[in-house]
């Protein structure tokens, strides 16, 4: 019997689908790229934009064919398209989903394939295939293998509540899983191989804060860091406001956890800031990002932008634009504003921004952040700098440095999850090429 699982949206979501493959994998179901040979077919997904949103939808139709074709093919909805609690009206449009998940829940899935009677079933149609086998879909990327950077979620949902953002209602409140659980997840992914490991949560620095009988973000940690045979660590997403000088410290002085941050902006305009009800200024946000650079050496920072948020002047974009200039940061994540179901923002704010402004302001700060990424990477030109390898594509072994970025070196030996100082050749906006030293199973 097997299963297919197809993956869209946020780390979080990677990290769902890994749970549920491993459950699936338990009730003895083997993975398969090809959606026409599952019994089992998996959509875990994002609503986040509108676009992610249409995207899962397009899916969830293409899927109504394989249904009718094979009855006895289960079919499994998960994520923020489903929420919380199951809409009526999701069940009404697609009366072919058999089972209705929330975010980060493989339970009602195992539940429903524990059944004796369609246990039975799946275990019949196995041996009765038929022609709508091949039939063609896209390929998922791989999500199988030997995996040597494994995500786990530790702050499920989010309590804080950004006037655009639809997570809180799709995720629920913010809670926090047990410290324990953590860290056996943790051993036992080291144990199967896995080398690095990123924490998850919407705001991941407030882990803990929600349970007194929990250690805080810093605890966690220096416990992980402890784990022999586990070589890194990060953490995502950040938020401003609750990154406090302890954490900075543990960032520096553990020696596993990377120093790479992703702390979301958002806007560079304070009364925008204030419209998305973020909490902090800009001027808060420079400081900052300052002393992150002063108390880890070397950090490389990630933010996340949002242009046309309803009401942003040019004038205001300008201010975010400039702010990018000036702050330089490694990666900016660019989106355009959608509104959505339920926010504030939906419900009480114009959508005023107009679809090619949203483009043009997107594309200039696209510009902007390719001639930043350059700036900062050719920097590494000629230096020396250990990369953990996950994966071959193609001839090339891809891995990342402590700071994320991507480096591709040629090589035909093995270097799945190890971790070699390689010296850089080329560098773009988007990753490097390296040279493993001599000795190592590079090409010269
Ligand atoms: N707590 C996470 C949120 C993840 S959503 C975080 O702070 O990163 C990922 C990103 O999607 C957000 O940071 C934001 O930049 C973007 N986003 C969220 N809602 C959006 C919306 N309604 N329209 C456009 N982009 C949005």
């Amino acid at each position: 019997m097997k299963y297919y699982v197809w993956t869209e949206g946020c780390q979080m979501n990677v990290a769902d689908s890994q749970r549920v493959s491993s459950g699936l994998e338990s009730l003895g179901y083997t993975a398969t790229t090809r959606p026409g040979e599952a019994s089992v077919i998996v959509l875990n997904t994002c609503v986040v934009r509108q676009s992610a949103e249409d995207k899962a939808c397009g899916r969830l139709n293409s899927l109504a064919p394989l249904k009718k074709a094979n009855p006895n093919l289960v079919i499994n909805l998960m994520g923020c398209l489903v929420g919380i609690r199951t809409p009526d009206k999701l069940k009404e449009r697609f009366p072919y989903v058999d089972v209705f998940s929330p975010p980060s829940d493989p339970g009602p899935l195992l539940a429903f394939l524990t059944q004796d009677e369609v246990r039975a079933r799946q275990e019949d149609e196995t041996r009765q295939r038929h022609a709508w086998m091949d039939e063609d879909l896209p390929l998922p990327a791989a999500e199988h293998g030997h995996l040597v950077s494994a995500h786990i979620p530790v702050v499920l949902g989010c309590s804080h509540a950004c006037t655009y953002c639809i997570i809180p209602y799709r995720r629920g409140a913010e809670r926090s899983r047990p410290a324990m659980e953590i860290i056996k997840e943790a051993r036992s992914l080291v144990r199967q191989g896995v080398k690095e490991i990123t924490l998850l949560g919407q705001i991941v620095d407030r882990y803990g804060l929600d349970d007194p009988s929990l250690p805080n973000l810093t605890g966690l940690l220096t416990e992980l860091n402890a784990i022999d045979g586990l070589e890194r660590i990060r953490f995502l997403t950040s938020h401003p406001n609750w990154m406090t000088d302890e954490l900075l410290e543990a960032v520096a002085s553990l020696q596993k956890v990377c120093p790479h941050i992703e702390v979301p902006i958002q806007a560079g305009d304070d009364e925008v800031l204030a419209n998305m009800k973020r909490g902090y200024t800009v001027e808060q946000y420079r400081r900052l990002v300052e002393k992150l650079r002063t108390v880890i050496p070397g950090v490389s920072i990630a933010t996340d932008i949002i242009v046309g948020f309803p009401g942003e002047t040019a004038e205001q974009f300008q201010h975010t634009h400039d702010l990018l200039a000036d702050l330089k940061m490694d990666v900016a994540h660019l989106a355009r504003y959608s509104p959505r179901e339920g926010t504030v923002s939906a419900r009480r704010m114009i959508d005023d921004v107009p679809a090619e402004e949203k483009m043009r302001r997107f594309r200039l700060l696209e510009d902007l952040q390719e001639h930043i990424a350059a700036e900062i990477h050719a920097r590494y030109l000629g230096q020396t700098v250990p990369v953990l390898f996950e994966e071959k594509v193609k001839n090339r072994w891809r891995g990342r440095t402590t700071t994320n970025k991507l480096v591709f070196v040629e090589s035909s030996a093995d270097l799945r999850g190890r971790v070699i100082p390689v010296q850089i050749t080329w560098t773009g906006p988007w990753s490097m090429q390296a040279r493993l030293p001599v000795g190592t199973g590079g090409v010269e």
